[in-house]
């Protein structure tokens, strides 16, 4: 028997030696709260389509590295919110900064979280306290999240593959019809396998907004649909969804649960499709590595500027006023830059995980893939911090919404200096480095 057993680990892949540990909480809202992603709601939410989630994915090397993948059926964690998960799992579970990753799937169905996109709605005082109640809840169900995956680590196998689906299309080009429309169609697939071989997670990712859906009721859209039909196909294995560089991608055409639903089931089989063909074993040794780097603002506006907003300008651009004003230091400064998060996971050297900050553009994606090679290279956007689109050179010229015009949303002082990219870039590249070899 002995001998049997010691056959069996000499015989193991370097691949199989990992422990993973997977959760899942339910972060259905038990109330009617006001919805995320769009501006043009005028009421709480009213029912709940689909449960929305919040999923963990521990991971461990075989010389004790750990990391902790978020993924959240929501519009998107933003600085405070993912610092205090960080810093509760630092306290709680000694997990450094750099070992976990909190993407959201930006599905625009689910609870305004924090001070995300705030200045977009017309939310009056009596709906706070139900967004409070909702992000305090969260926090504490994301760090029960983290500790319960690490809690549930075991010995596991990890592969990596990627397939297509081809429903993000460039929306730009929807207004703007002479734009080039540049996409990333690939779905980049993670498998964990238990020692029985049986699946236990499956992350995907895919560059494109979750917005097919636009009504008051909770759901994932098509990520949430995508997860379901997952799960559903592999008893037993979470389904976690990693949103990409989609910030200038819709699925379209748009707006019926139909269309939502078969997103969802395209994305599934896309997952399927990947499974099946053959999967490149992923080894260790786990490298991660965090910092920010500050993004300039290319001109801030004055407080005289703010004030003639509040007084003349449309709705949206009222409230975008309002809320620098009311962060405007007495001696009339706004912050001039912006502490920009990148993350780089390295899994031995089959796969590379660029986990950014904010609504990226699919330049970023295209950029960094090639730069790092289109077979090994994963680009989330949507990560850690959701506070603003972030262009490219490129999108920053054009202009539009993607461009500058979502400043006034997201409510930041005014469009990032051209230097946007290429500080963003150099960063990658010194963590990048940094996470290199064995
Ligand atoms: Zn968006």
């Amino acid at each position: 028997m002995k001998t049997i057993l010691i056959v069996l680990v000499a015989a193991l892949p370097l691949a199989a030696r990992w422990k993973a540990g997977v959760s899942r909480i339910d972060i259905t809202p038990t109330e009617p709260v006001w919805m995320a992603g769009y501006g043009n709601r005028t009421k709480p939410s009213e029912g709940v389509r689909q449960k929305i989630w919040v999923k963990a994915l521990a991971l461990e090397d075989n010389s004790g590295a750990r990391a902790v993948l978020v993924t959240s059926d929501l519009l998107g964690f933003n600085k405070e919110m993912s610092e205090a998960v960080s810093r509760r799992a630092r306290e709680k579970y000694k997990l450094e900064r750099d070992k976990i990753a909190i993407n959201s799937s930006h599905t625009h169905s689910a609870p305004v979280t924090g001070m995300v996109l705030r200045p977009a709605y017309p939310i009056t005082p009596e709906h706070e306290p139900a967004i409070q109640r909702y992000t305090e809840k969260l926090l504490n169900q994301t760090v029960d999240a983290i500790g319960a995956a690490l809690a549930d680590l075991q010995p596991a196998t990890l592969s990596f593959g990627q397939s297509n689906a081809g429903f993000a299309a460039n929306r730009r080009r929807v207004s703007l019809r002479h734009l080039p429309g540049p996409v990333d169609h690939d779905v980049p697939v993670m498998v964990v396998r238990g020692g029985d071989n049986k699946a236990r997670a499956i992350v995907f990712g895919y560059a494109c907004h979750a917005t097919a859906l636009s009504d008051y009721q909770i759901n994932g859209d098509w990520p949430g649909f995508a997860q379901a039909v997952i799960e559903k196909a592999n008893p037993g294995a979470a389904a976690l969804f990693v949103a990409g560089a989609g910030a200038d991608a819709n699925p379209l055409p748009r707006r019926t649960v139909e269309l939502a639903e078969h997103y969802g089931m395209v994305a599934a089989e896309a997952v399927a499709q990947a499974m099946k063909a053959k999967m490149v074993p992923v080894a260790g040794p786990l490298k991660t590595a965090f910092q920010t780097v500050d993004l300039a603002f290319a001109q801030i506006p004055t407080r005289e500027e703010l004030e003639r907003r509040v007084a003349t300008a449309d709705p949206p651009a009222k409230r975008h006023a309002k809320f620098l004003l009311d962060r405007m230091t007495p001696d009339g400064k706004l912050w001039d830059r912006y502490p920009y998060p990148v993350q780089v996971w390295q899994f031995g050297s089959a796969l590379k995980m660029i986990i950014l900050g904010g609504e990226l553009v699919v330049d970023y994606s295209l950029r960094l893939k090639a730069q790092y090679g289109w077979g090994n290279t994963w680009i989330a956007g949507y990560s850690n911090d959701v506070f603003a689109y972030i262009p490219s050179v490129r999108v920053l010229k054009e202009g539009g919404y993607e461009g500058g015009g979502a400043m006034i949303p997201y409510g930041q002082p005014g469009p990032f200096h051209p230097a946007v990219e290429e500080t963003i870039i150099e960063m990658v590249e010194r963590l990048v480095k940094r996470t290199a070899g064995q």
